[in-house]
């Protein structure tokens, strides 16, 4: 399986990578996973990248290429992949169009998770990360309980919010979704490859919207 998730930040990209991950045994490939690890252990690649992050903008596409040509190397993406947050832009696509050709392994499928701008507004004000699980969670839609406290280390309740997450940062996030990742909708459209799935459902019925959708059963 060699997909693409695509869809605006807070429409549930990660959380559905976890289930195809779980069903198919394919990595999920995050780019922001990737460049979050980076910024965490303080390398050069996550200074680069961790002001663009903050700012709601893109991280250089050579920084994310570089990136990202390694990862697909590795042993446990020769069977397959889920691409979450990677490409972002034409450029980008281009870029792992010619990746994929050369070791002749072309993308099967882009599923395009469609969600209106304020329920995405909601979503992303809303996430919050356990610090000791990363179990996510959403203190509007499914918050832990009350007071918030992650069911997993219940005694040891430490819900963080992502910076980007901030109010003030989803607006440009939402803005760079437009502007540059939105063209990929008419893209990989040309290319017979995108497939639409309404992602304003509860995650399981929006699962199996992915599976009908990829043609794929579990
Ligand atoms: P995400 O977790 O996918 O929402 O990504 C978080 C942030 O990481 C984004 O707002 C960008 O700053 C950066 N990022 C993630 N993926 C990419 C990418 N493919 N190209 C450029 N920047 C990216």
């Amino acid at each position: 399986m060699q997909i693409v998730l695509l869809g605006a930040p807070g429409s549930g990209k990660g959380t559905q990578s976890q289930l195809l991950v779980k069903t198919y045994g394919v990595p999920q490939i995050s780019t922001g996973d990737l460049l979050r690890a980076a910024v965490a252990c303080g390398s050069a690649l996550g200074l680069r990248a961790k002001a663009a992050m903050d700012a709601g903008h893109l991280v250089d596409d050579a920084v994310v290429l570089g990136m990202i040509r390694e990862r697909l190397a590795e042993a446990d993406a020769v069977n397959g992949f889920i691409l979450d947050g990677f490409p972002r832009n034409i450029v980008q696509a281009d870029a792992l169009g010619k990746l994929l050709d050369d070791v002749g392994k072309p993308l099967q499928g882009v599923v395009l998770m469609r969600l209106d701008l304020g329920v995405l507004f909601k979503r992303l004000t809303g996430r919050r990360n356990c610090q000791d699980c990363g179990r996510v969670f959403n203190i509007i839609t499914s918050p832990p309980g009350t007071p918030p406290s992650c069911t997993i280390c219940a005694d040891m309740p430490r819900l963080e919010q992502r910076p980007d997450d901030r109010e003030e940062v989803i607006g440009k996030r939402l803005e760079v979704y437009e502007a540059q990742t939105k063209p990929l909708i008419e893209y990989y459209q040309g290319k017979g490859l995108l497939r639409v799935v309404d992602a304003d459902a509860p995650m399981a019925v929006v699962f199996a919207n992915i599976q009908r959708a990829l043609l794929i059963a579990s």
